[in-house]
């Protein structure tokens, strides 16, 4: 298992990107939810007449909302906040960006998007041409770095997608069936015929990464017809040797990971029966675990238990989750009131994930 005794009291950093409104929610004029108030707190469901920058200068006009329950006003503190015109380099900047020198250091890494469908989750992580995501400019960023040391060292890279659907682990770059996971005593998380790639330019990543989320498995359901229901992981395995006439060098190999979260939307929204109903049970108990190990690292609880065997995504993030493994949570929540409980929730999830 990485990390050892020594482990620095709190790895975990939690930031929430507030995503700008979409067309629809720009038509609908609904009132805004979230506002970044600076660069760590942000407010939720503001108070009406102590925020005056509405949509189009004024509130969705509605009977005196007596009935409606009363603005919570709720302040919450992050690592950091990104507010709606942030761009993905610089959500890059202060995340992943990070943790690179943990990983150049041997250390494994991991780091999420969370959130309900349509918060942003795969516009951060994955992006698009015109505005490439985190795992993008991870890339980039790790290319220059090992171009910097290469008079002292010599690095490989490699890079691995996959899925993690239903309770099952698919290869998104070479799509063929379910991968078995298994724990290696020498070698930490194995998933076994897993593909292996080394992207040639800039362009070669990019257009994998566009096949592999192509071959995500996607479902339209009842909630949203653009649903995704599985975890897409981005693996980057780095492994440097240093370059002296020493005979006994020194081989550190560290592991990198990205994932793009399933939709955090409950189950319970969905309107579907029986596998579909498994499927929003499995991402719930995937999810639910998720936050508990991070939950369970972020109170330092060095001895405690972590509960990593609960689902298959926090079993293959064992190795990269705890120790000295760095870990950044990026919640994505939409500005709007048409995603008031999603956003309310995906900021419980997150308040609960940072360190006390
Ligand atoms: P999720 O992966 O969480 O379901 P997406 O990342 O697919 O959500 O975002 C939903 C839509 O909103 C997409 O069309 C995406 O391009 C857009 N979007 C999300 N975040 C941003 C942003 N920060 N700036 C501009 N467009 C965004
Ligand atoms: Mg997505």
């Amino acid at each position: 298992e990485a990390g050892g005794g020594d482990a620095p009291s709190s790895n975990v950093k939690v930031v929430v990107r507030i995503r700008p409104p979409n067309v629809k929610e720009v038509e609908g004029n609904f009132r805004e939810v979230v506002q970044a108030v600076d660069e760590n707190v942000l407010v939720f469901d503001p108070k009406e007449n102590s925020c005056n920058d509405y949509r189009n200068g004024t509130g969705r006009k509605r009977p005196r909302d007596i009935s409606k329950r009363a603005n919570r006003d709720l302040k919450f503190a992050f690592d950091r906040v990104f507010a709606p015109n942030a761009t993905n380099m610089d959500i890059y900047n202060e995340t992943t960006n990070c943790v690179l020198t943990g990983i150049l250091n041997g250390y494994n890494c991991s780091v999420f998007a969370y959130g309900a469908t349509g918060a942003g989750k795969t516009h951060t992580m994955l992006g698009s041409k015109e505005h490439p995501g985190v795992m993008y400019h991870t890339m980039m960023d790790l290319y220059a770095r090992i171009e910097q040391m290469k008079d002292t060292k010599t690095c490989d890279v490699a890079v691995s997608y996959l899925e993690v659907y239903n309770e099952t682990i698919r290869d998104l770059l070479v799509p063929g069936g379910n991968l078995p996971i298994r724990e290696d005593p020498g070698h930490g998380v194995v998933i076994h015929g897993l593909s292996l790639h080394k992207p040639k330019s800039a362009e070669d990543l990019l257009s994998m990464l566009q096949y592999g989320n192509q071959h995500r498995t996607q479902h339209p359901t009842d909630a949203n017809a653009e649903s995704s229901r599985s975890h897409a992981v981005f693996q980057v395995f780095v492994r440097q040797k240093d370059r002296t006439a020493n005979i006994s060098t020194e081989v550190r190999v560290a592991k990198l990971c990205l994932v793009d979260l399933a939709g955090s939307e409950r189950a319970t929204v969905t309107k579907n029966m029986g596998s579909r109903m498994r499927e929003g049970a499995n991402i719930n108990r995937s999810l639910l675990a998720l936050g508990n190990v991070i939950n369970a690292l972020a109170e330092n609880k060095s001895k405690g238990y972590v509960p990593y065997r609960d689902s298959k995504l926090t079993r293959l993030l064992k190795d990269s989750l705890g120790g000295n493994c760095q870990t950044v949570m990026i919640a994505a929540v939409s500005p709007s009131a048409m995603s008031f409980e999603d956003t309310y929730n995906t900021l419980r999830y997150a308040d609960r994930a940072k360190h006390i």
